[in-house]
């Protein structure tokens, strides 16, 4: 455990003192380096490390204004964790940016589980980056929409004007599963073991949440349409010669 997890720097913001004691100390003891701020100023002034453990009840900050600020400035990867399960629409839906989260109480082994799975898509992400480019492999046209997985990418070309989209990880990953077969239903199955991973078990709504957003972000709810009972399939919104 100790070598897999030993190079993961882990900024973790906590303010209770017991809470950021305890899981401070299992990190270590799991392999982690771990450096604790009690402040969402602070971790918005520390350094981010390779993953942001992020408590939303802080004592100086909305844990939601810290979150948008990291990630304005970097695309670490934000598990956030919090007690107020029956707002995690808003963390994962909204322009927040988190890429996971744990619900206290939680178990250590699940946290470790979500720190492996999201630091494990950041790696290959990166290692993508160091690829040379082949353009015919890496980039993914739907329409005026093109996703580079070289450069993790994702333009939409509007009436001409080309606008890049800010994507979370999570979102990327999903709409490239998606793009991959443009038009066909991709079940919630597949979608949850292609872009979590296949040992996650948290509710389903995750993925209407990255929909959402992802729906938000490409402006257009009709390009990913939902198939009831099934799950979702992206499509070129039709324009209005019906
Ligand atoms: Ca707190």
């Amino acid at each position: 455990m100790t070598d897999e997890n030993g190079d993961v720097q882990v900024l973790l913001v906590e303010d209770d003192p017991s809470i950021a004691s305890s899981l401070g100390d299992s990190l270590r003891g799991a392999g982690y380096v771990v450096e604790h701020v009690a402040t969402g100023q602070a971790a918005i002034d520390a350094e981010l490390g390779d993953l942001v453990l992020l408590d939303l009840g802080l004592p100086d900050m909305d844990g939601y204004d810290v979150c948008r600020a990291i990630r304005s400035v970097s695309n670490v990867p934000i598990i956030v964790i919090t007690a107020r399960g029956e707002e995690l629409d808003r963390v994962l839906g909204l322009e927040l940016g988190a890429d996971d989260y744990v619900v206290k109480p939680f178990g250590f082994r699940e946290l470790v589980a979500r720190i492996r799975a999201v630091t494990r898509r950041a790696t290959a992400a990166s290692a993508v980056h160091g690829q040379p480019a082949d353009d015919a492999d890496d980039i993914v046209t739907v329409g005026p929409l093109q996703i580079d997985r070289r450069t993790h990418r994702v333009t939409l070309d509007t009436a001409g004007v080309v606008a890049e989209l800010a994507l979370t990880p999570k979102e990327f990953e999903l709409l490239s599963f998606l793009a991959d077969d443009a038009g066909a239903v991709r079940t919630r199955t597949d979608i949850v073991e292609h872009v979590w991973d296949a040992n996650w078990f948290g509710p389903t709504k995750t993925v209407d949440a990255h929909v959402a957003g992802i729906r938000r972000k490409l402006g257009d709810s009709r390009w990913i349409e939902a198939v009831r009972g099934v799950g979702f399939r992206l499509e070129v919104p039709s324009t209005e010669a019906d």
